[in-house]
């Protein structure tokens, strides 16, 4: 098991200290740096087993991207460049707590689409 715990370190490492919330092509093409060996499908995996465990976040939109900061934020995806940017402001909802849900919300997830600054320059 030594193994797949020092891929999954890699893994989770390499997602902790990127911004660019990677698909999981991105993640196998920079995890082959460090481990030429590693196949894509394993990549996979460990990125799905992490997801299960609550290691990494799975954000799926037109393509499923991993983030490595389990803190709560939201994210803001441009429409144009495809890129995923973090927001940590405390975003409030006024009347949350008025909506009609089935059950007990624990968290929310908050997502923004629209054209980022540096694409609208
Ligand atoms: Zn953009
Ligand atoms: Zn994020």
């Amino acid at each position: 098991m030594q193994r797949t715990t020092s891929q999954r370190e890699i893994i989770k490492d390499y997602l902790k200290s990127t911004k660019s919330h990677p698909t999981a092509e991105m993640v196998f093409r920079n995890t082959r740096k460090t481990l030429p060996r590693i196949s894509l499908s394993t990549v996979y995996r460990n990125l799905k087993d992490m997801a299960d465990d609550g290691d990494i976040l799975e954000i799926a939109d037109k393509t499923v991207r991993y983030d490595g900061d389990i803190s709560h934020h939201a994210h803001f995806f441009c429409d144009k460049c495809g890129k995923v940017y973090d927001i940590y402001e405390k975003i409030h909802h006024r009347n949350h707590r008025n909506h009609r849900i089935p059950g007990k919300a624990e968290r929310m997830e908050i997502r923004f689409y629209g054209i980022c600054n540096s694409c609208k320059k």
